[in-house]
């Protein structure tokens, strides 16, 4: 036995399922999941020594590659000063002062420790500054895993959502309205039917959670005018694709302007952070000022702020192009391959890109809401996922998940790329 399979077999005594989040467990594929002991630029290394180039990136944060110098250097000033005091610090400060000048409609930050959290803490923003509960959220869009976003629609009468977890009460369920991506008539629906209840819609405005759903312009500027005119909140979560598709995010290249924006992933650079943001007037609902409770033990973590502000800060217009330009050439990579491996085995599926990001589907139509998707994904994804992974070469372990591109993948990582393919 390899020295992964050892290991994933030690690690299921210790952990439910021998992982600490689902997706890891290489749950329907052939093999164990890879143990990592150390990476560079865009290579992961395993228990074993062997080498990948990592398309995952840990699900997005390493927009410049794992182990950046200049990342590393702050990095270490900070461990030296130490790693947390639970108290006031000036480099959260630095942090917040990057996001309201970068970013137009962001007066405030209040930081977190995940994306998820983030998410808990707008929800409760939006329900406090609003004095509204229901909250609408869309099919296919993931938002974390607190229990208000577990949510799907109900199997029996129209209209009503059940969880997609156990262990979330009916009652929390009944408060998030799940609507189909793109369907505004669905929204519109939503507030006629419960007038003056719905606190807020939440959206990924980039949804890249469920393969990469690109939404209609019309579609995202019609949730902002319906949240307008009815006194609700638009929450764009912008973990993925904050400071990924550009610095200001899809708020800034839609040209919409949401009343709240979640971040995390590429905010933390790799380090565990989260972020809400937004008007002062609605921000400062949230405990001191407000009456909406919110904390954490090590929220602003000195070092996580100092790694993110050090990725934050090397995203230059220019590490954009170089990123969507590598991100293009991958693509054509990797559909020259798919076309031609094994006798066109693989030749039925496309790479979607947006950005750096990128997914493999096994389709050329264009896909926007989860009905879309073709079927039985898992399954072909399976032999695709396995064939690269002998390859050397590491994408997200779910057909569903989304690849992403960093700063790392230079044109040596593409040279190196196009050998474990052809060769
Ligand atoms: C990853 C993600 C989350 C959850 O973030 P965690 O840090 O994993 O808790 C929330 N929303 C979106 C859009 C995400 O991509």
């Amino acid at each position: 036995m390899d020295k992964n399979a050892e290991l994933f077999e030690l690690s299921k005594k210790l952990v439910p399922g021998g992982v600490h989040s689902p997706v890891r467990s290489f749950k329907g594929l052939p093999m164990s999941p890879r143990f990592f002991t150390s990476s560079k630029g865009a290579y992961l290394y395993d228990i074993e020594d062997k080498s990948y180039i990592d398309f995952c990136m840990s699900f997005g944060p390493l927009v410049l590659g794992h182990k950046d110098h200049d990342v590393e250097k702050e990095l270490v000033l900070a461990l030296e000063r130490g790693w947390t005091y639970g108290a006031c610090e000036p480099y959260s400060l630095e942090l917040a002062k990057f996001l309201v000048e970068k970013i137009s409609f962001i007066d405030q930050v209040r930081f977190v420790n995940s994306g998820t959290e983030a998410v808990m803490t707008a929800l409760r923003l939006a329900r406090g500054a609003t004095g509204r509960n229901k909250i609408i959220k869309f099919n296919g869009c993931y938002h974390g895993h607190t229990d208000a976003m577990l949510i799907k629609a109900g199997s029996g009468l129209a209209g009503t959502s059940e969880a997609s977890s156990k262990g979330i009460p009916p009652g929390v369920a009944a408060d998030t309205l799940i609507v189909e991506l793109g369907d505004l008539e669905g929204v519109k629906a939503c507030f006629k039917q419960y007038e003056k209840q719905i606190a807020a819609i939440i959206i990924e405005p980039l949804p890249a959670n469920n393969g990469l759903l690109i939404q209609d312009l019309e579609f995202l500027k019609g949730l902002r005018e319906i949240t307008k005119e009815n006194q609700s909140l638009l929450i764009f979560d912008e973990v993925i694709s904050g400071f990924r598709v550009g610095i200001g995010g899809m708020s800034e290249r839609l040209g919409i302007t949401p009343d709240l924006v979640t971040y995390g992933k590429v905010i933390g650079g790799g380090l565990p952070v989260g972020a809400v943001a937004g008007p002062k007037h609605i921000m400062e609902n949230l405990a001191p000022v407000g009456e909406v409770y919110q904390a954490g033990t090590l929220s602003a973590n000195p070092l996580a702020m100092v790694g993110g502000l050090a990725t934050l800060r090397k995203l230059t217009p220019a590490a954009y192009e170089e990123m969507n330009s590598a991100t293009e050439k991958i693509k054509e990579l990797f559909e020259k391959w798919l076309a031609e491996y094994n006798n066109g085995q693989f030749s039925n599926y496309k790479i979607k890109t947006y950005s750096s990001l990128f997914w493999f589907v096994p389709t050329d139509k264009e896909i926007k809401n989860i009905k879309e998707i073709p079927t039985g994904l898992g399954e072909q994804f399976a032999p695709l996922f396995s064939e690269l992974l002998s390859r050397g070469i590491y994408i997200s372990p779910n057909a569903y998940e989304v690849g992403f591109i960093s700063m790392a993948h230079n044109s040596d990582v593409i040279s190196k790329l196009k050998k474990r393919l052809f060769d």
